[in-house]
C-alpha cells in the first residue's frame, strides 16, 4: 500500500518557505597580462593576442584578419579565391583548381625577415 497517493497535494507545502537561491559568481582570475598592447597599424585597435599579429615593415603591429582584408583589397581577389597565411611571413592569394585544392596563385611576403625574427622574439620574450 502507498499512503503518498493519497496525500494532498495542494497546499502541501509550509507557505513562506522558499530555498534562498544565493547565486555567487566565482571570481574568474584574470592573469595579469603585462605584455604592451601594440596597436593595429590598419584598424586603430589594440591588439589583444600578439601571436595573432602580424608585424609591418616599419615594425608596426597589425590583426591578421586587418592584414588578410587589406590583401583582398589589394590583390582584388575574387569569390572563388581566397588569402591565406603560408607561413614565414609570406601571405598568398589561392584559388581551388579543378580537384578543389587550394593552388596558389599570387605570393604576398609580408614580414620581412627581420621583422619576421624581431617578432618571434618579441613573442619569445613575452611568454614568460
Ligand atoms: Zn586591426
Amino acid at each position: 500500500m502507498d499512503n503518498r497517493k493519497k496525500k494532498k497535494s495542494k497546499n502541501d507545502r509550509p507557505a513562506g518557505v522558499h530555498t534562498p537561491r544565493h547565486i555567487s559568481f566565482d571570481e574568474v582570475a584574470v592573469p595579469q597580462v603585462n605584455e604592451p598592447m601594440p596597436v593595429c597599424s590598419i584598424c586603430g585597435k589594440s591588439i589583444e593576442t600578439i601571436a595573432d599579429a602580424i608585424s609591418e615593415a616599419d615594425g608596426s603591429f597589425s590583426h591578421f584578419d586587418c592584414v588578410i582584408a587589406k590583401i583582398r583589397e589589394q590583390e582584388k581577389v575574387s569569390e572563388n579565391e581566397t588569402v591565406s597565411y603560408i607561413g614565414h611571413g609570406n601571405f598568398a592569394v589561392l584559388y581551388k583548381d579543378e580537384d578543389g585544392k587550394y593552388v596558389i596563385k599570387t605570393r604576398i611576403p609580408y614580414e620581412s625577415k627581420e621583422s619576421y625574427d624581431a617578432m618571434k622574439k618579441y613573442v619569445e620574450g613575452t611568454k614568460i
